[in-house]
Parts: C-alpha cells; structure tokens; sequence
C-alpha cells in the first residue's frame, strides 16, 4: 500500500508518494503555475498510476497539508464532513492558501473514495502557546469577535525540526528542553518551544508578522498602513497596501534588487549597498528573536536554522548569531562554513547553547502524522 502527501499551494502542487510500510519515496513531484486545480490534480493522479503497479487502489491514504486549522484542530485529524467544515470555517482567516487546500481535498474525496483523507495542520504546533503569546493588547471583545489571535504558521516545519533536535540533544533532565527553532525559507517564522511544547512564534494572525522575508516586511508600527492610506502617505488603496506589504517588501523591497539571499550576498561582494542593507536589516530582526526567545525559555538549550536560507547560508547563520557569545551562543565558524543542505551540529567551543542545521521534511511529517492516524484507527 502507500500513501500520497498532497500539499496543494496558492499556484503550485507539491506531492510525494510514500511507501506506507517502509516510510520509502516512491515519487516526488510539483506542478507550478496551476490555474485549473482539477485538470492539474488529474494529471498529477495519471501520473502515479503508471507507478503504482496495482493502480490507484493501493492509495491506502492521502496527507494533506492545511495551512490554517484556528484554535479548534490542535491535532492531525482524519477529514469527515464535520472536520472539512471545520477547515472551510478557517477559510476568512486564510482566504489566500486554505482554499486550495479545500480544493486538493475534495478532488481527492471525489477521486480516490476508498483512499482515507488527513489534514495536517501548520497551525497545530502552535496551539499549545499560552495566552500571554496569543493574544494581542487589542479589545478581548473584538479579537473575540473577528478571532484576532496569534496563530502562527509553518508549524510543521517547526515541529518536524524540533523533534530532531530534541534526538540530537539526547537525554534532557525529565524531558524538560528550551529549543529556538528559525525557518529562514521565502517566508521566514521562529518558535520558542519549552519541555516540547509551543511557547511562542514569530508569525501571527497572518504568515506577515515577524521576521524579514523574501518579500514579506514582517514586523511594523501598524500605524504605517493608516498613514500609507492617508493622503500624506501616498493614498495607496487596501489592495495596494496588500501587495505592497506582502509582494514588494522585505529582502527584495529593502535591496531593490531581489527576495534571494543568493543574489544579495554576491551583489553585496560587488559593494552594493541596497543588498548590504537588506542583509543586515535581515540578520539583525532575527538577532532579535533569538534573543527574545532565549529570554521567553530562560535560557535555550539549543537553536536551530532550517529551510532555504537556514540550510544553505553559514553568511547568515553567523550573522545572527555574532554578538551573542556573552549569551551563551558561540558558533564553529569553520564547521558552520561547510554546511549547505545537510543535518550538522555547528556548536562552538564554550557555547552553552548547541546550534544545529536540520533540513525540514514537512512532507515525511506529514506521511508520518496520517499513518499514525490510519494506524489507530483499526
Ligand atoms: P525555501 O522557501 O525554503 O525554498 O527557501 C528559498 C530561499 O532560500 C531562496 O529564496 C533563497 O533566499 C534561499 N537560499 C536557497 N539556497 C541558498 C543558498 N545556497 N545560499 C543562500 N540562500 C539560499
């Protein structure tokens, strides 16, 4: 049997197909630029069946990646008609990403009826963070109202991370850990995870708080949307201010000249200054957060960098980190140097802190979480 892991995005499809026993990929694939979601979704099914040699049939179960799942799904749940109105009512917080989810998964209902559905939420690892984190100083009467809370995202990558470390750091006194997990991918979020369990995180209500991204300017004074608004301010319009603050911004607004991190770090090595700023604006917001988190734990035992950035770039690695040695951070800056895209500890002598890259498999936590869900259920 084998199971499928459906990650239906705002323009692409990514899928694996798993070996359900062996936890082995049998195919990974992505279809980009998708406008007709069936006919790509189609086509995606034409294709594994050609691999499977029993056909369709032997999808025992599809995981499917749900970007929002609100307070209400703190856990991987199998999809019945309750569960898919469940994620349906999350839509209005997530009007950009949960509708494609929907579509992955009704196509999925309606295509493969025998298979089992799972939604895996990005939301979930979050729900554990206590109210002091979650809330914002607004009105409780309002929030309550509209659901204005501190969700976060990315959850999966976070929790998949911070799984491994926790092996890594072996036997913690009675489970009790402080782990910084940084996903530094084209949308960059932090968590602070304490004894196992979510304390805070970087992103909000939206995946456009915190951190500086590819395109993302994270966190501002929410005074600058009024006044980009005003007449003084340029009289930019709710749709203008949108893109502005999610399409043109972060890395690419503050360089002008580009969201990669590969393109800035060699056009700074030219001397450009737009991409020295940028980088530094960058590395320095996620000094921030470190510090804050190791704060929010009373001390980590480890940080952890992951996804594009965090994998491939000991630049910005060491330039989050520099600073921070009389807080107990210290990294091997000869080790951090060789490490692109693999799992490695880059501690450096003296540290109390250990500093860890582990790629992130949001996919494999997927297959994981629906087999567990699948398994339970005999
Ligand atoms: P992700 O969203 O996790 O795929 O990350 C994508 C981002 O990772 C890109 O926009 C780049 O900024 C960054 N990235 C990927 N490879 C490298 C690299 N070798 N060095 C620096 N940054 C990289």
């Amino acid at each position: 049997m084998s199971i499928l892991v459906l990650n239906c995005g705002s323009s692409s499809i990514k899928f694996t197909l798993y070996e359900k026993e062996s936890g082995l990929i049998i195919h990974r694939g992505m279809e980009d630029r998708v406008t007709d979601y069936d006919q790509s979704l189609e086509k995606i099914l034409s294709d594994l069946e050609a691999l499977l040699p029993g056909g369709l049939l032997t999808l025992e179960a599809v995981g499917h990646r749900v970007v929002h799942g609100g307070r209400r799904f703190r856990h991987p749940h199998l999809i019945d008609a309750e569960v898919l109105e469940g994620v349906k009512s999350c839509t209005e917080l997530a009007p950009l990403h949960n509708p494609s989810n929907i579509r992955g998964i009704e196509f999925a209902a309606r295509r493969l009826p025998d298979a089992h559905q799972i939604a895996v939420f990005d939301t979930s690892f979050h729900t554990t963070i206590p109210p002091e984190a979650h809330h914002y100083a607004l009105p409780v009467k309002i929030a309550k109202k509209y659901r204005i809370h501190r969700y976060g995202f990315h959850g999966i990558s976070h929790g998949y991370v911070h799984g491994r470390a926790l092996q890594l750091l072996g036997d913690m006194s009675e489970g009790r850990s402080g782990v910084i997990t940084c996903h530094l991918g084209n949308g960059c979020s932090m968590a602070a995870v304490k004894n196992g369990r979510c304390v805070d995180t970087s992103m909000g209500f939206t995946p456009l708080e915190g951190l500086v991204m590819g395109t993302r300017s994270g966190d501002l004074d929410p005074a600058i949307v009024h006044y980009l608004m005003s007449p003084e301010g340029g009289a930019f319009t709710d749709e203008e201010v949108h893109d502005l603050l999610n399409r043109e911004s972060g890395l690419k607004g503050l360089s002008g000249l580009s969201s990669d991190v590969r393109d800035l770090l060699e056009a700074r090595s030219r001397g450009h200054a737009g991409a020295a700023l940028a980088l530094s604006v960058f590395a320095y917001r996620l000094k921030k957060y470190i510090c804050a988190y190791h704060g929010v734990l009373s001390g980590a035992d480890a940080l952890v960098f992951t996804a594009g950035i965090g994998e491939n770039s000991p630049e910005m690695r060491a330039e989050a980190v520099t600073g921070l040695e009389p807080l107990g951070f210290v990294l091997d800056g000869e080790k951090n140097e060789g490490v692109r895209g693999v799992e490695e500890e880059i501690t450096g002598p003296g540290s109390k802190v250990r500093i860890f890259v582990i790629p992130t498999d949001e996919d494999l936590m997927i297959y994981r979480e629906t087999v567990k869900i699948i398994s339970a259920k005999r």
